[in-house]
């Protein structure tokens, strides 16, 4: 069996590691974040996904689970080194790539015999080529040293089950051997009937930037939807049922709301955009930047109806936001549009009080201005206005009569449209749900 080392500890890269050891192969994971690595190696999961921490802790019991930070280490151990460093938004809404080659400058130099790179982080098309021209001219190996990549569409919440039963592998390659390599590491999941998909380095960049511009439409698509329900009068949820049926639509991702947010959909469609516009490909500028602004116009739309519902002003009004996750199962707060909302209140000179059933730490260490609460009550307690921002189940639990009682009026505004709304006005409550009469 081939040694993998794994370049990047985060949400991708830590749950891949586990993932393959837990596949059977000797792992070692390298970070240049020592805390996240010092935790990681103490069995404790620097962020919240779940399933994530018994994993790793059974894998390092194992022995098969191993971190360091040396890329000399990674560099001898491994046969195949997967890169999952981040990509974060950069200049002019372009990938910044600048992890990706400090990663890769650092570990050429250590790579002496025959040995495969393997890109998982999310890379704008062409970026795999240039990284295997420039590793090749450092690397002692050289032209023995093969790039490939293998795009990852793990959900996070359902990342290690993403990881462990894939609904599909994408493999871009420009050998036959690299391609033989990475069927040995995915033999599990292959001959549990995982369907593969080989193809040349370019298309598997480019499939990855596809499915989040595809999913980031839908999105965009129905809370369009929603805005011409809202000035017709019309119930964008019985319209988002009756579009699911037909099986051409479907009915996920057609949740009307907020938006999207986190690490990944909005910066990726912006740097998809940024790569259309180098390209000359007009007609993708302009879907993904029609897509972006409605994404965010969102986000203004519920400050609107929360400044609405407060009598035209924010100003002194204490409001209480339920969810600062950017989905629900996360605690990831990476551009997290319930966050964006509390950033505009507290603006207009709102207080505002949030709870949040795990993000409260990482929202706390980003917005450490913000009260955190930690109850629903607490957040609620003498509110002139609750909006419900991240659609947590524990939410839809919440019993509108005793809310009732802790808050000084009973209004709230359902961003994610799927609180039963009956059941909040038979308590008394005014509800505003985005797109719903
Ligand atoms: P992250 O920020 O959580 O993790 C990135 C990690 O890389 C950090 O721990 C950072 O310290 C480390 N790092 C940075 N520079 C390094 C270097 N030179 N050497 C070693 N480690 C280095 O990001 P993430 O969410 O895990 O995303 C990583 C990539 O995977 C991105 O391209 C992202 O778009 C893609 N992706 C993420 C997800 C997801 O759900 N989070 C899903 C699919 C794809």
């Amino acid at each position: 069996m081939p040694r993998v080392t794994v370049i990047g500890t985060g949400y991708l890269g830590l749950t891949h590691a586990v993932c393959l050891a837990d596949l059977g192969h000797e792992v070692l994971a390298i970070d240049v974040d020592a805390e996240k690595i010092a935790k990681a190696a103490r069995g404790e999961a620097p962020f919240f996904e779940p399933g994530l921490e018994p994993l790793l802790r059974k894998n390092l019991d194992s022995g098969r689970l191993r971190f360091t930070m040396s890329f000399a280490e990674v560099g001898e151990f491994g046969d195949i080194h997967f890169l999952c460093v981040g990509t974060p938004e950069g200049e002019s809404g372009r990938a910044d790539l600048s992890s990706v080659y400090a990663a890769a400058q650092a570990l050429a130099p250590h790579l002496a015999s025959p040995c495969l790179l393997v890109g998982k982080s999310t890379v704008p098309v062409g970026t795999a080529r240039q990284l295997m021209n420039r590793m090749r001219a450092i690397a002692p190996a050289g032209g023995l040293l093969d790039v490939a990549w293998n795009p990852e569409f793990l959900r996070e919440g359902f990342a290690v089950q993403d990881s462990l039963a894939p609904d599909r592998i994408v493999l871009g390659v420009a050998s036959d051997r690299a391609e033989a390599r990475l069927r040995q590491v995915y033999r599990a999941p292959l001959e549990a009937g995982t369907p593969l998909l080989v193809m040349d380095l370019e298309t598997a960049e480019l499939v990855k930037m596809a499915a989040n511009a595809f999913l980031a439409t839908k999105i965009s698509f129905i809370n369009a939807m929603a805005e011409i329900c809202e000035e017709a009068g019309g119930d964008v949820i019985a319209l988002a049922e009756a579009l699911g049926y037909d099986a051409r639509i479907g009915r996920r991702f057609l949740s009307p709301g907020l938006g999207y947010g986190g690490g990944c959909l909005p910066k990726d469609i912006r740097a998809f955009r940024a790569t259309a516009a180098e390209l000359g490909v007009s007609s993708l500028v302009s879907l993904l930047g029609t897509v972006d602004s409605i994404n965010l116009g969102r986000r203004d739309r519920v400050v609107a109806l929360a400044r609405q519902a407060a009598g035209g002003s924010l100003a002194g009004r204490r409001v209480a936001v339920l969810g600062v996750a950017f989905k629900p199962g996360s605690d990831d707060v990476r551009d997290s549009p319930s966050l964006a909302v509390c950033d505009q209140m507290v603006a207009e000179g709102a207080t505002v009080s949030v709870h949040d059933p795990v993000a409260m730490p990482s929202a706390a260490a980003k917005r450490p201005d913000l009260r955190y609460a930690p109850s629903v009550s607490e957040a609620a307690e003498a509110a002139d206005l609750v909006l419900h921002l991240t659609e947590w189940s524990d939410y839809r639990a919440i019993d509108p009569a005793a809310l009732a009682g802790v808050v000084a009026r009973r209004v709230i505004i359902d961003a994610r449209c799927c609180l039963d709304a009956d059941l909040w006005r038979n308590a008394g409550w005014t509800v505003h749900a985005l797109g719903r009469p």
